[in-house]
């Protein structure tokens, strides 16, 4: 079967109308010979406001609770959207993730993927269907509805398309591609034509919203090329693909922001070995991802231990660490939450060195004071304040000429 994995955003299938012109698409790929899995998300900012209900009741309801509510939104678009394509003729069937055989871990709200059981789908699509599926929800052992984190439909249809062995997955959003940096910052953003999976994990995990992290990691670990294009016009995007041989001509491929970051600062953390060792693995242990770590030396048999959590996961790790403090004799813990993260990400890094002093020369040009910087072999990451990251992601790229063609 030659089968093509399609997924819609909420941008793409926020009303009626755009809902009709979706299933315009899906009859259309239809018709052209293949047989059609279309996962979609929640209708415009439905899932904010199914947040914001839960908000009303409750500041921190039960996460099964939580994901019942906002496995909803996703519930309503597909019936909608299987509604539109049955109204042009076609043989449609909408299904839940747990329909569609998503097996999840019991993470409630950020659930993994353990398996795909493909075989309901492929029953429709043999017998001529265009199957619908709730993307961001699965099921777990228990039979509840699990949700996969923030984007997760991304999630759903690139696991769709490495179960099915699909001949392409196409991720339909609200912009044309992946660009240079964010469009709606960077007024001179150029589309890439490609990136590689590893460049596009790190941009993406780096703040670049365009694409789930896990979704990417995924397609890598499958082979499953992504063609990421818009839903508002038919011009061709990005192919998100292993070969990274051309990518390491480019020395920079994109910038990104982060805002999601609060900064964690352990003050005289008593320097023996296990400390570290138990303040994360109590961190992980509640799901809580850590990310840049700095530990200091001092005068003296303690150290200060400095890391980055997300704002999702600010008011447990402030418990986690209160609980700690104590145990392990830990001086202060001081936060601050009016950070942000710039990156640069670019697999030719590896060979050109001075990358990552030009960027920090961008940011001191514009009197940005660095607090935290990570580095790997295809990024480098600074902390700064918040305030300044709008301005700093613009002169980064300008100063990478990132929205120039590359030379050919
Ligand atoms: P969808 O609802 O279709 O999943 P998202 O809002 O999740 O759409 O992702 C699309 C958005 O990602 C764009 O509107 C854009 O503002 C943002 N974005 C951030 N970084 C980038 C980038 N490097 N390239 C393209 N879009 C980006
Ligand atoms: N509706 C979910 C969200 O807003 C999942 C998705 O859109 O991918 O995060
Ligand atoms: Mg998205």
């Amino acid at each position: 079967m030659n089968i093509l994995v399609q997924k819609y955003g909420g941008s793409s299938v926020a009303d009626g109308q755009r809902l009709k012109a979706v299933a315009r698409r899906i009859i259309r790929a239809k018709e052209a010979g293949y047989r059609v899995v279309a996962v979609v998300s929640a209708q415009g900012d439905t899932t904010d406001e199914l947040l914001g209900k839960a908000k009303e009741i409750s500041q921190s309801p039960p996460k099964r609770e939580l994901d019942m509510l906002l496995s909803t939104g996703e519930q309503i678009s597909i019936a909608l959207l299987a509604m539109a394509i049955a109204e042009g003729g076609h043989g449609v069937i909408s299904l839940t993730g747990a329909q569609g055989g998503i097996c999840t871990d019991s993470l409630y709200t950020r659930a993994k993927i353990l398996r795909v059981d493909p075989a309901r789908v492929k029953k429709e699509l043999y017998d001529e269907r265009i199957v619908i599926v709730a993307g961001f929800q699965g099921i777990n052992d228990l039979g509840d509805i699990t949700t996969l984190g923030r984007g997760g439909s991304d999630t759903t249809a690139v696991a769709l398309a490495a179960a099915l062995d699909a001949a392409a997955c196409e991720i339909y959003t609200d912009v044309d591609g992946v660009y240079t940096a964010d469009p709606r910052l960077v007024q001179t953003a150029r589309k890439l034509d490609e990136i590689s999976h590893g460049e596009m994990l790190e941009l993406a995990s780096l703040g670049a919203g365009i694409l789930q992290p896990r979704a990417v990691e995924l397609a890598a670990a499958w082979g499953v090329t992504i063609h990421v294009r818009s839903s508002f016009s038919y011009s061709l995007g990005t192919l998100v693909k292993g070969d990274d041989l051309m990518e390491k001509q480019r020395v920079v491929s994109g910038v990104t922001r982060d805002m999601n970051v609060v900064k964690v600062m352990l003050v005289d953390v008593p320097d023996r070995p296990g400390v570290a060792h138990k303040i994360f693995s109590t961190l992980a242990a509640d799901g809580i991802n850590v990310d840049m770590i700095v530990q200091t030396t001092k005068q003296g048999p303690v150290t200060d231990l400095l890391f980055t959590i997300c704002q999702d996961d600010y008011a447990l790790t402030r418990r986690l660490i209160e609980q700690l403090r104590d145990e392990l004799g830990i001086a202060d813990v001081l936060y601050n939450d009016r950070l942000a993260k710039v990156s640069i990400v670019g697999a030719g890094m590896m060979s050109n060195p001075g990358v990552a002093a030009a960027m920090f020369g961008t940011l001191a040009e514009n009197g940005i004071n660095i607090e935290v910087i990570s580095t790997s072999e295809i990024k480098v990451s600074c902390l700064i304040g918040a305030d300044r990251v709008e301005s700093a992601v613009k002169a980064i790229h300008d100063r990478f000429r990132l929205g120039e063609e590359l030379p050919v």
